[in-house]
């Protein structure tokens, strides 16, 4: 029998400090934009970081990378204003650029211990045939250093953390294939896509509507039988959950 304290899912709307970890501008509020508006509401303050660039989203050859970077460093700000998401980060990887996952832990685990984040928020790099390989490497090396920032000697290389160890009550994986966490996001729906909207680099592709159909019909699909009309939605696990737990997944 395994004890319910050890099993119980962290509270995510009690969350009042959250670092969102992007790997490109608009990842953060095309999978939680809601929840991160209604997290701001409640008053909690939220930090965006984007850990690359996003130069080469674009399928347009004329395009420079350097170009598109600057453009969406703007929108990445816009989107912030819009949510009220109180600052925001970036490392500047350049993107699609298949990250030292070893070096971006480290530079999270930092982050991590100078804003001290009640919940880590960011992708599920334990989404079946998730194919990019920023999108697994920032989820990996996330959770990785919510792990792992609790302990003070780690990084165990070397390297400068001067601040002191510290634990997150929850990390929120958005862009997941197991849910346990669903949130009404009712009233913040046309925030989100503002949000989202404000990423106008991203937005004239000719899929865009499909997605964005895409998101409305899986949003209200995943609310059904729940009282609201959508909802996000995430898996939401406590430290104690990253590591040899096999029951993680069912949670
Ligand atoms: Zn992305």
């Amino acid at each position: 029998m395994v004890q319910a304290d050890w099993m119980s899912i962290p509270d995510l709307m009690a969350c009042k400090r959250l670092l969102c970890i992007q790997p490109h501008p608009d990842d953060n509020e095309i999978g939680a934009g809601g929840t991160i508006a209604r997290l701001v509401k409640l008053g909690c303050t939220v930090t965006f970081l984007t850990v690359t660039d996003g130069g080469i989203g674009s399928r347009d050859p004329l395009v420079p990378p350097d170009a598109l970077a600057a453009i969406r460093r703007a929108e990445i700000r816009e989107a912030a204003r819009i949510l009220g998401v109180a600052g925001t980060l970036e490392f500047g990887y350049p993107d699609a650029a298949f990250l030292p996952e070893k070096e971006l832990c480290q530079k999270i685990v930092g982050v991590i211990r100078d804003i001290k984040p009640d919940f880590v928020m960011t992708v599920d790099p334990w989404l079946p045939y998730e194919t990019h390989p920023d999108h697994r490497a920032v989820g990996m090396a996330a959770a990785a250093a919510c792990f792992m920032t609790v302990f003070p000697h780690f990084p165990s290389w070397g390297g400068v953390l001067p601040a002191p160890a510290w634990e997150v009550q929850g990390i929120a994986l958005y862009h997941t294939a197991y849910p346990n966490t669903f949130i009404n996001v009712d009233e913040a729906w046309d925030i989100k896509l503002a949000a989202i909207r404000a990423s106008a680099s991203q937005c004239d592709r000719s899929w865009w509507e499909d997605f964005e159909g895409y998101l409305d019909r899986k949003s209200r699909s995943l609310a059904e039988g729940k009282g609201y009309a959508r909802v996000e939605a995430f898996k939401v696990l406590k430290r104690s959950h990253l590591h040899i737990n096999v029951d993680a997944i069912n949670m």
